[in-house]
């Protein structure tokens, strides 16, 4: 009897694990569904680049002979959720059965858990750790750092490692990655496609009102275009990914960096295969350690970390708020008027390609939404809208955890705040800003330097034993108590301007 096969948006790979055993009556069921693309408001570019991959992927699946049952968006018939589609098609093809590969969304694994047919649900072999790999390794710990599960997933691929032992010494070249931006960027930034036209016209239709801009459309669309951009990735600015992996510049948005996340994501490039080719770089001696390592661990590191903790943290992860912040978003971040040039720039540069790199992701927008305690729902789904790479099973542990600090400390040890000084130091945001950096109070205050004592003071109790934090809490008890005063004031009133809908 015939199977139906489901193929996600997040799941174009030839090797998805739904797809390993298809026999020629299995029929492959991909859908482009209301419910998929407006749970959050997505950016245009985010939904047509998922569109147009799917509609591509679903042409190369027929090339491969196989049955393949796809619902446009304007289909008349469509049933407007991954669920709906099933049971219709499971109709129109008389069987009850279903197989798909895990989907990396609670929502959605609990959705085909409830489908009265007899759904089975594979691993995502296109991981490198399993969840019970995962939840072995953070069995019994009292912190789960990234670190110790990194240098087991080095172990676990070979991926740079010398008989047991780490390539170049070290297992981590960290340090080596903080360098100031530099005044010439070598790497002339991502590979540019052509979009379908069809998909535009239906996107510009439907999703015309979202915040972000549909055109220029530039990403990849199939595994052949994002493996060219990767190779020339890898050729033109891998040497140089690691010196400037936190550099920020008003005149560059993509530096040295891949621009591959949305490719691994959707499924366009395999993980595992963008690491050993990175390595082979390494090998060849046209890369140094600290590029190859730096990158190789936000993969095999970072990635599938994340990953372990949305599994092992499970669906109530994304309502968590340790902080207890609760101030809604401020229309900045939707591309309203703002003096402060960091978050100007980080968010047009997201409206315009529904792309920011981690730092200004990390250390501009978060810190500034962490420092001036926004509900850190509001900022999980500001997170997911507007970023081409983002899927909650990566997206949420980077927000909820490692941004906003609201899991109460199990992806960061401390939160991660700075002062305006950081962004000054990393880029050359300030030099044109309309606040002063240097200015600690007053009404050309960086703002980041008046919310980053605020956000300290006002989260003493929890903080101040933090071993990683007690500098800062000696800093502050040092200072007069007249310029403290000022400082928390200064805070409040820039606060409330902001809440009163001022441009500040
Ligand atoms: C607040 C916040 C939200 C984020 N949301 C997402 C998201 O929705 N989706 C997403 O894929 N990444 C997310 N990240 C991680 C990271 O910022 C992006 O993966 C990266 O910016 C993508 O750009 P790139 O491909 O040029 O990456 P590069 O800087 O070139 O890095 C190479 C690859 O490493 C991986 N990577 C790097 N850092 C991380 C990380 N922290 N977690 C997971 N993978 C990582 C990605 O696959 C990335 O493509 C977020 C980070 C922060 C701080
Ligand atoms: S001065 Fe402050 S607000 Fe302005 S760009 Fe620098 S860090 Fe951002």
């Amino acid at each position: 009897m015939a199977r139906l096969i489901l193929v996600l948006g997040d799941q174009l790979s030839p090797s998805l694990s739904a797809l390993n055993d298809i026999g020629p009556d299995d029929v492959i069921v991909m859908a482009e569904v209301a419910d998929e693309t407006s749970y959050v408001p997505h950016h245009p570019k985010k939904i047509a680049f998922v569109l147009t991959a799917m509609r591509k992927f679903a042409d190369y699946l027929r090339g491969q002979g196989h049955r393949v049952a796809y619902t446009k968006l304007d289909d008349p018939d469509n049933a407007g959720s991954i669920t709906g589609e099933l049971l219709r098609r499971a109709e129109e093809h008389g069987t009850s059965t279903v197989v798909a590969t895990e989907p990396g969304e609670w929502r959605l694994i609990a959705a085909l858990n409830d489908l009265p047919l007899d759904v089975t649900i594979l691993p995502d072999t296109r991981f490198i750790a399993t969840h019970s790999e995962f939840e072995a390794w953070a069995e019994g710990r009292k912190e789960l750092r990234m670190e110790w599960f990194y240098r087991d997933m080095r172990r676990k691929t070979g991926l740079l490692m010398d008989e047991g032992k780490p390539e170049g010494g070290k297992w981590n070249f960290d340090h080596d990655n903080r360098k100031a931006a530099p005044k010439d960027v070598t790497y002339y930034g991502p590979m540019e496609f052509s979009p379908d036209k069809d998909v535009m016209a239906l996107v510009a239709d439907r999703f015309g009102d979202n915040f972000g801009d549909l055109e220029p459309f530039w990403f990849a669309t199939d595994a052949a275009q994002a493996q060219h951009h990767f190779e020339r990735w890898l050729q033109d600015a891998l040497p140089s990914f690691g010196d400037y992996q936190d550099a920020m510049l008003n005149e560059n948005k993509f530096l040295y960096h891949s621009v591959i996340g949305l490719y691994i994501n959707a499924g366009l490039l395999d993980a595992l295969a963008v690491c050993r080719a990175v390595e082979a770089e390494y090998t060849a001696g046209r890369a140094p350690i600290n590029a190859v390592e730096g990158f190789i661990r936000q993969i095999i590191g970072w990635r599938e970390y994340m990953r372990g903790i949305y599994f092992l943290e499970g669906p109530d992860y994304m309502s968590r708020n340790v902080l207890g912040h609760t101030r809604d978003l401020p229309p900045f971040f939707w591309g309203a008027a703002t003096k402060m040039n960091c978050i100007a720039k980080t968010v047009d540069q997201t409206k315009t390609d529904a792309y920011a790199h981690h730092i200004q992701r990390l250390m501009v927008t978060g810190n500034f939404a962490l420092l001036a305690g926004i509900d850190p729902a509001h900022v999980h789904e500001w997170y997911l809208a507007v970023y081409a790479d983002a899927y909650e099973w990566v997206e949420a542990p980077n927000v909820i955890g490692m941004s906003q600090y609201a899991d109460g400390g199990i992806v960061g040890s401390k939160p991660y705040v700075s002062s305006g000084a950081y962004i000054s130091r990393m880029s050359d945001y300030c030099k044109t800003c309309a606040y002063k950096v240097k200015d600690k109070t007053g009404e050309d205050a960086c703002p980041f330097n008046l919310l980053y004592w605020d956000f300290l003071i006002r989260h003493r109790d929890r903080f101040s034993n933090n071993p990683r934090m007690g500098n800062m809490y000696r800093t502050w008890d040092r200072m007069k108590d007249d310029h403290k005063e000022s400082v928390l004031q200064d805070a409040a009133t820039w606060l409330a301007r902001m809440e009163a809908g001022e441009v500040v």
